[in-house]
């Protein structure tokens, strides 16, 4: 039977990244609901420990997928050629990635591959009553969901991050864990890493992985008070974000910003100030638990989605709020 298969990602300390196992905890129903094995794929250049922990975390079977050109995630040619070489080995009826910088490279490559379609930014996937994979995605900018179904024999879908809690570890389940080495030659690799630039953003917290966000827009005027949003943000143990306006300005890089042609985030807390709301913005948030916004137009779009909001000038409302915060965390 065509198992499920999941391509978890490996950190650069050899360990599985946070989207392996909420990958894993979409596909178990789908792999149960089928009957079938649950693998789990990862790919690196040693991902033993990253594959045993996936058993941990629910999957029957762990493939560390160990290559010298899977070494940096953005070699994504080299991840497409192992990813296609795993799924001819097995044979797949679903693969799933997180929509992570590779996965939203390498799936749909993926998917063209093999001969099938892909599915991506899915917040939601399910067996429909024939058991083939529906999956539900966002459209119009993020207005609408809309359930897709994929026709082809094979259904890749991507899954935003932080749509499914991962399942919680078991160090006692027994799965297999299998080293698949997928022999890619240089041909497989048509592009190179020329040079690694460490942003500031990735010494603290990813914005992907954090459980708060501290979102900035034009609102703030300027880079300056955007030290405020540090502040707040290593008070709650968070991250920083910012809309398009901001990073467009050059105040804040664009690994920063949230949105449309952003990342897309789904923290517990979105604050946000001097945001007003756009709907390219809010594609990137708008499945946060929380939203909380602080603007000075009270009509401002922002305040459809927020739960709390704050309707006055941030130099007035910040000072307060981070003294308030600083009490808290005493
Ligand atoms: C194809 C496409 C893709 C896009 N992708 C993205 C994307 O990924 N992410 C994104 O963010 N945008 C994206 N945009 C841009 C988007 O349409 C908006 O232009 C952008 O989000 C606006 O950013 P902003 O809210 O910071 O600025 P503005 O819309 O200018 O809003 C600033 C807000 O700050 C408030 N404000 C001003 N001064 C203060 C103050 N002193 N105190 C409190 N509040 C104050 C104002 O009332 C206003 O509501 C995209 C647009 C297009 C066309």
């Amino acid at each position: 039977m065509p198992p499920v298969l999941i391509i978890g990602e490996v950190t650069p300390d050899g360990d599985a990244a946070s989207i392996t196992g909420e990958l894993i905890a979409a596909a178990r129903p789908l792999a149960d609901g089928l009957g079938v094995e649950l693998v789990a794929a990862l790919p690196g250049t040693s991902s033993q420990r990253a594959a045993a922990t996936a058993i941990t975390l629910g999957a029957d079977k762990a493939y560390a997928v160990e290559d010298p050109f899977l070494d940096d995630p953005s070699a994504f040619d080299a991840h497409v050629a192992a990813a296609q070489k795993l799924c001819q080995e097995i044979g797949p009826s679903i693969v799933l990635f997180g929509r992570t910088i590779t996965g939203r490279d390498v799936a749909p490559r993926l998917a063209f591959r093999l001969g099938t379609c892909a599915a991506n930014d899915c917040v939601e996937v399910k067996l429909d009553s024939d058991q083939r994979l529906a999956a539900l995605r966002p459209v119009f900018g993020g207005s609408a969901l809309a359930w897709v179904r994929c026709l082809g024999d094979v259904a890749v879908v991507t899954v935003r991050a932080k749509a499914y809690e991962p399942l919680e570890a078991d160090a006692t389940r027994k799965g297999e864990v299998v080293n698949f080495s997928p022999g890619l030659g240089r041909d497989a690799v048509k592009s190179r890493l020329v040079e690694r630039v460490k942003e500031d953003q990735t010494q603290g917290l990813r914005l992907e992985d954090a459980r708060i966000v501290v979102s900035g827009g034009r609102g703030l005027g300027g880079p300056d008070p955007f030290v405020h949003l540090e502040e707040i943000a290593k008070l709650l143990g968070g991250a920083v974000g910012a809309s398009r306006a901001a990073c467009d300005a050059g105040w804040v890089p664009a690994t920063l910003q949230v949105g449309l042609t952003g990342k897309t985030v789904t923290p517990d807390l979105y604050l946000t100030v001097g945001i007003s709301g756009a709907s390219q913005h809010m594609a990137g948030c708008a499945a946060s638990k929380n939203i909380v916004s602080i603007n000075k137009d009270g009509d401002a779009n922002i305040f459809k989605e927020a739960r709390f909001g704050a309707v006055g000038d941030w130099k007035n409302i910040l000072p307060a709020f981070i003294e308030q915060l600083q009490e808290l965390v005493k």
